[in-house]
C-alpha cells in the first residue's frame, strides 16, 4: 500500500506493524457554523480510506479532534448573543449528526479541546523550559519559530515566507519573529468588554487564559497516540502555518521526529467554479445537499476524485453521479435475474485485482471506478447468457467493492407496498391484461421507482429520490 507523504513529496509505503494497529489523526472541524460539503468532501474522504484499508486488514485507530475553542467561535458566539460554549455545543451537536446521516463512522475518537487544557498547558511548560517559547507581558507565551530549523518544511516555506495564515490570536507587534505564533493568549490581554462577553478563561500556573489553535492537536495527538505516530491528514489549507506548527512543536518538546510519518492533504472543494463563501452566497451546507441527494451519491462524487485533486462541486456534477450509482444498481440487480445453472462462466478476478491495485497506488480512486465501469461493460455484452455462479460472483464483487469504501447498502430497500404492486404488475402481463399492466407501472413510477423490461424479466429499480 502506496501513500503519497506531503513531507517527502514522495510516495511511502504503509506497512502493518505487528500486533499493533496504526495511529492515524485527522483535523477536525472548529465548530462555529453549520458544516459545508468542503467538510464533507474532507471527512468523507478520510472514511473511504479508512474504511478501505480496514477491508484490507490494517488495524487502524483513528482519532480525530474537534476544536471547540477559538477566535471564530467567540467572536460568533458574540454576535448571536451567546457564550461561546453553547455556540460550540450546538455545531458539535450539527456536525456529528451530519457525519452520522453521511455514513462517516470510521473514526474510532473525537477529542474536544476544551477537555484537554492540562494536557496543553503541560505543553507550553516544556516548550518554555526548552527555551522554545516566551512570553510577551500581557499578551501571551509564543513559539520561536528561529529555535527550530525545519519550520517551513512541510509547506515548503522559509521562516521569511511564514508570516501569512496568521490569526487574530497570533497578532502582536512585540514578536521576535513576525511567523511566531502564540501557544497560551493570556486573559489580562483581552479587555473587559471581551471577558464580560463570556470569552472563556481557564487557570493555569502559566497565567490565566486560553490556548492557541495548533497546541490544541498536538496536546490531544499525544495524549493518545505519544509523540510520534503513522498518519496525520487534514485539508490541504491546513498544512501551513497549523500543521507547521504542529510539527514545530511537537518535535521540539519530544525531541523525536518526524511527528507523523505519513502526510497526507485533501483538496479543496469549489463551488460552481468559486470558493465557497456564505457572505456571498456560494455555500451549500450539508443538510442542503442531503435534502436533494443521497449520501451514497454524494460519496460515490467523493470517491471518482482522487482525494488528493480539486473538486468543483456543481448541481450536474452531482447529477452525474446520482446517474452512475443508479447504472451500478440496475447492473447488479440485473444479474439477479440469472438463474440458469447453464451459461457462459466469467472470470471476475483481474478486475478485483485492478480495483485494489488502483487503490493501493496512493489511493487512485478515479481508476479503481473505471475498472468497475469496465468489469460492467464487458458483463452487458453478454449478461444474458451467464450462468446463476458467475452472475452471482459478479453481482458480489460489486457490492463487496462498494462496501469497502462506505457505500454499505448499494440496493435501496424497496418499500413492500411498491414491491407489490411491481409483482401484480408481473401477473397482469403474464395472463395479457396489458392496460392494467400500464397502469400499475404508472402508479409505481409515480411512487418514486420504476420497472426496465428486459431480456430476462423485469427489474424494479429506484429513481433518484429513492436512492
Ligand atoms: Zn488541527
Amino acid at each position: 500500500m502506496q501513500i503519497y507523504d506531503t513531507l517527502s513529496g514522495k510516495k511511502k509505503e504503509l506497512k502493518k506493524p505487528l500486533f499493533k494497529s496504526i495511529k492515524m489523526f485527522v483535523c477536525g472541524p472548529t465548530v462555529y457554523d453549520t458544516p459545508h460539503i468542503g467538510n464533507a468532501r474532507t471527512f468523507v474522504t478520510f472514511d473511504i480510506l479508512v474504511r478501505y484499508l480496514r477491508s484490507r486488514k490494517f488495524k487502524i485507530f483513528y482519532l480525530q479532534n474537534i476544536t471547540d475553542l477559538d477566535d471564530k467561535i467567540i467572536n460568533r458566539a458574540r454576535e448571536n448573543g451567546i457564550i461561546p460554549e453553547q455556540l460550540a455545543k450546538k455545531y458539535e451537536d450539527e456536525f456529528l449528526q451530519t457525519m452520522d446521516q453521511l455514513g462517516v463512522c470510521s473514526v474510532n475518537q473525537y477529542a474536544k479541546a476544551t477537555d484537554f487544557i492540562p494536557q496543553i498547558v503541560v505543553q507550553v511548560r516544556k516548550l518554555i523550559s526548552k527555551g522554545k517559547a516566551y512570553k510577551i507581558d500581557g499578551d501571551g507565551w509564543y513559539f520561536d519559530i528561529s529555535t527550530f530549523p525545519n519550520y517551513g518544511k512541510l509547506s515548503r516555506r522559509t521562516v521569511e515566507q511564514a508570516e501569512d495564515g496568521v490569526s487574530r490570536i497570533d497578532e502582536s507587534d512585540k514578536k521576535r519573529n513576525r511567523g511566531d505564533f502564540c501557544l497560551w493568549k493570556f486573559s489580562r490581554a483581552l479587555s473587559d468588554a471581551e471577558v464580560k462577553e463570556g470569552e472563556p478563561v481557564f487557570a493555569a500556573s502559566i497565567g490565566a487564559g486560553r490556548p492557541g489553535w495548533h497546541i490544541e492537536d498536538t496536546a490531544i495527538t499525544e495524549s493518545f497516540l505519544g509523540p510520534r505516530y503513522y498518519i496525520h491528514g487534514g485539508a490541504q489549507d491546513l498544512k501551513f502555518p497549523h500543521h507547521e506548527a504542529e510539527i514545530a512543536q511537537q518535535e521540539s518538546i519530544s525531541g523525536k521526529h518526524p511527528l507523523a510519518k505519513i502526510w497526507m492533504h485533501v483538496g479543496f472543494l469549489k463551488l460552481s467554479g468559486k470558493k465557497m463563501s456564505k457572505s456571498e452566497g456560494n455555500f451549500l451546507t450539508i443538510t442542503q445537499l442531503l435534502e436533494k441527494h443521497s449520501p451514497n451519491t454524494f460519496r460515490l462524487l467523493v470517491f471518482s476524485h482522487h482525494y488528493r485533486s480539486p473538486i468543483d462541486y456543481t448541481p450536474s456534477l452531482i447529477k452525474e453521479n446520482e446517474k452512475n450509482l443508479l447504472t451500478i444498481i440496475g447492473f447488479v440487480k440485473k444479474l439477479e435475474l440469472i438463474t440458469s445453472k447453464k451459461g457462459v462462466d466469467f472470470n471476475v478476478r483481474p478486475y478485483i485485482e485492478a480495483f485494489h491495485h488502483s487503490m493501493q497506488d496512493d489511493f487512485n480512486t478515479p481508476k479503481a471506478l473505471a475498472v468497475v465501469f469496465e468489469l460492467m461493460n464487458k458483463v452487458n455484452k453478454v449478461w444474458t447468457q451467464l450462468n446463476h455462479v458467475s452472475a452471482m460472483s459478479i453481482r458480489h464483487t460489486i457490492i463487496d467493492l462498494f462496501c469497502s469504501i462506505g457505500i454499505v447498502q448499494l440496493l435501496p430497500e424497496i418499500p413492500e407496498s411498491v414491491q407489490k404492486l411491481f409483482e401484480e404488475r408481473e401477473l397482469s402481463r403474464d395472463s395479457k391484461q396489458f392496460d392494467q399492466a400500464d397502469t400499475l407501472r404508472k402508479k409505481i413510477e409515480s411512487l418514486g421507482y420504476l420497472i426496465e423490461d428486459t431480456p430476462k424479466g423485469s427489474l424494479l429499480l429506484p429513481k433518484q429520490e429513492n436512492l
